[in-house]
């Protein structure tokens, strides 16, 4: 491996990712903006406590599109599972009867706090 005198280029240092980063911005923080994105995600998941289980449905729905912003980023419209029904979502609460009836949060607040991160 050589090394670099004047480093332009930098491998990103998500675990798993390895890209190299080419960007100035991106070469200072030693992270690529998609990374970076997944990492605040990370951070805000583990903050809210959210369980591996949850997160993984969480990050379906958006996958799926199921979930859109309808105020900046902080409220979401989510679509249940079915297509039938749509929910009010937010970081701190959701209109679905897991969401109303729960202590514990639903998947859909998990994916309102991932996007809201
Ligand atoms: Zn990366
Ligand atoms: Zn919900």
């Amino acid at each position: 491996m050589a090394k670099a005198t004047t480093p332009k280029t930098a491998t990103c240092r998500r675990p798993g990712c390895h890209a190299t980063l080419t960007n100035p911005r991106s070469v200072a923080r030693g992270i690529g903006p998609t990374c970076a994105r997944k990492e605040r995600q990370d951070n805000a998941a583990r903050a809210a406590g959210i369980k591996p289980a949850t997160l993984v449905k969480a990050r379906e729905l958006i996958a799926d599109g199921g979930i859109i912003p309808i105020r900046g980023r902080r409220v979401f419209r989510a679509v249940s599972s079915d297509g039938t029904a749509t929910y009010l979502t937010a970081p701190q609460a959701c209109s679905c009867a897991a969401g109303l009836r729960g202590k514990h949060g639903c998947f859909h607040r998990a994916a309102a706090t991932l996007l809201a991160a």
